[in-house]
């Protein structure tokens, strides 16, 4: 569909109207701004997990607003190609490094090169995860563990490093990227739900200790999300099939651009009175989905095929 005419629908609000996504990690191939193109202008975000995914989305949409990128994960050859991508498709400048959020020496090392090399950081984005679909019952002690450790303490540690590096003396913005399979004890999902429920929780305090710093902390919490890893491990291509999402209330899953908008809404001056606070980017789906423990168990099996 022609950009224009997908623009006049949005503008019109009407749903189902989606902005344009690709199903694996590749750049848009156009793009028709709804925000001001410098709303992000000279500004740097370092952004975990930045190499796939969502997080690839986010460099991409933050880029095409002026907005020069690091993108930071364990596969330097991952993140290594996707920054050219992003440099290809945007024109702006974008750093892969190599870390690992839960060693805090390998997040120091990568926080002095992107100062080293951009002399700024303005937004953190802590999006790094680990996940998949297991019964309490199977899960093993140290895959629950595996999950606290990256998603949450290496939320924590991302943070606390930026936080002292630079944070502390020029203010910034730091957006953490949740779930919402706490809010109503997703089956198949005790680790994960438990480590978001806890970055929630850091984004308040966090928020409270470091706003008079300038320093804004907010969690965005995403639904299920086409073209991601997180859907094909969460059982998403089995939801398509068995139309479940027509359960949600905007009747569809999100796409990758859609977080990537909300995610710019949180890290841009357009939310400059907003801090310690859960933004869910999920079409209501939490609402009304189902939580069938013996239904989540057939999708996990089958997802595993
Ligand atoms: P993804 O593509 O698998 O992204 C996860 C990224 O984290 C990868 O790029 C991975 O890169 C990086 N990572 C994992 N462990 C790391 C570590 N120890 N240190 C540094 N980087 C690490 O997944 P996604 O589906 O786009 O998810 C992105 C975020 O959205 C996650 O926080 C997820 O929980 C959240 N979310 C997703 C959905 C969804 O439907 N997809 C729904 C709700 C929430 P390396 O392997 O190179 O390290």
């Amino acid at each position: 569909r022609a950009p224009r005419a997908a623009m006049a629908e949005a503008a019109a609000g009407g749903a189902p109207w989606a902005p344009a996504d690709t199903e694996g990690d590749e750049c848009l191939r156009e793009y028709r701004h709804l925000l001001s193109p410098d709303i992000l202008a000279g500004q740097v975000a370092f952004i975990t997990g930045g190499g796939s995914g969502i997080g690839f989305r986010i460099a991409e949409l933050f880029m095409r607003h002026g907005c020069r990128t690091v993108i930071a994960s364990r596969n330097l050859q991952r993140v290594s190609e996707a920054s050219k991508k992003l440099m290809a498709a945007t024109g702006q400048q974008c750093l892969a490094l190599s870390v690992d959020v839960r060693q805090p020496q390998t997040v120091a090392a990568a926080v002095d090169e992107a100062l080293k090399e951009f002399q700024r950081i303005d937004i953190l984005v802590n999006n790094a995860a680990g996940n998949f679909l297991c019964p309490a019952s199977a899960l093993s002690f140290n895959a629950f563990k595996t999950v606290i450790d990256i998603d949450t303490l290496g939320t924590f540690n991302t943070s606390k490093v930026l936080f002292e590096k630079y944070f502390r003396d020029h203010g910034g913005v730091i957006v953490n990227i949740t779930a919402t399979l706490s809010y109503r004890g997703q089956a198949l999902q005790v680790h994960a739900g438990a480590a978001k429920a806890a970055i929630d929780a850091m984004t308040r305090h966090l928020a409270v200790e470091w706003g008079p710093n300038k320093i804004r902390v907010n969690s965005l919490a995403p639904g299920p999300i086409t073209g991601t890893e997180g859907y094909r491990r969460l059982g998403g291509k089995f939801a398509e099939g068995t139309s479940l999402f027509d359960t949600i209330p905007l009747q569809r899953a999100g796409n990758k651009t859609e977080i990537a908008h909300s995610t710019l809404y949180l890290a841009s001056p357009l939310s400059s009175y907003v801090t310690g606070t859960t933004l869910v980017v999920d079409g209501g789906s939490w609402l009304t989905a189902a939580n069938n423990f013996p239904a989540m168990l057939g999708i996990a099996s089958s997802s595993a095929k």
